[in-house]
């Protein structure tokens, strides 16, 4: 199996070294990944400047650093380390939660997002550590991964689907199990928070504190919060299916009248 590995933390994050360690048990692993760390960068792309490559290898892995995002390592990566294509895109394993709608702003799920865009199955992986300085347990997500992955690569998907995993940031004899779970809903609270420069002139920092919905049963953030991987498939046909289903009805018992 030929294996692209790409991720929003960079090159040099342990997530991604825990993940290539995990893979090369199933195929030849090639590490495409941003020079440095791009998290929240959402499904960008690099339009307006060039794309550089440095290839190496490291720890046996053939490495190649681009100076972009995720979708741009996805991108290159088919053309440089992959050029007559891959069989599995997985983006990670990132060094905190995407969960509920922390998937629209997250450059990690955007490597999965490119990968399945491409017409590839991926998986987006990331570590649910919720407190400042917590360990990462990069070993716990690589281990599920290891034992997981076999059932992930047979179980039919949507052409326009991919996982996302997240997995609680605990040691292994800790986790539950695992659970197919929907997208909650990740809300923030203080998003914004104003400071004055030595100035005197206001400058804003965005973050925030996670409220998590954990009443939100069977949904990503329950089942983290309740110590289980969540397994969540996730379409990238955004349309509101109901919606556009009464739209017509209703168009069409307009023209009846
Ligand atoms: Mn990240």
């Amino acid at each position: 199996m030929r294996i692209l590995i790409t991720n929003d933390d960079g090159v040099h994050a342990d997530g991604l070294w825990a993940l290539a360690h995990v893979l090369e048990e199933f195929g030849t692993v090639k590490i495409v990944a941003p020079d440095r760390e791009r998290s929240a960068c959402g499904h960008a792309m690099t339009l307006r400047e060039p794309l550089r490559v440095k290839s190496t290898v490291k720890s046996g892995f053939e490495v190649s650093e681009v100076n972009g995002v995720p979708v741009d390592c996805v991108n290159v990566g088919l053309s440089v380390a992959w050029p007559d294509g891959c069989d599995l895109v997985v983006s990670g394993i990132n060094n905190g939660p995407n969960l509920g709608f922390d998937v629209t702003y997250s450059g990690t799920v955007a490597g999965a997002m490119e990968g399945t865009i491409n017409g590839i199955k991926s998986i987006a992986v990331s570590m649910c550590v919720f407190a400042d300085g917590a360990p990462f347990h990069f070993e716990t997500g690589a281990r599920w991964l290891r034992e997981n992955l076999p059932w992930l690569l047979e179980k039919p998907l949507g052409d326009l689907s991919f996982w996302n995993i997240n997995v609680p940031a605990i040691a292994w004899p800790e986790i539950q199990g695992h659970k197919f779970v929907g997208m909650g809903r990740r809300v923030y609270e203080d998003r914004v928070e104003r400071r004055d420069d030595p100035w005197g002139r206001p400058y804003y920092w965005q973050g925030g504190v996670v409220v998590m919905r954990n009443e939100l049963v069977g949904t990503d953030v329950w089942a983290v919060n309740k110590g289980f991987v969540s397994v969540t498939p996730v379409s990238l046909d955004w349309t509101d299916h109901p919606a556009l289903s009464s739209l017509n009805q209703e168009l069409v018992s307009n023209e009846k009248i």
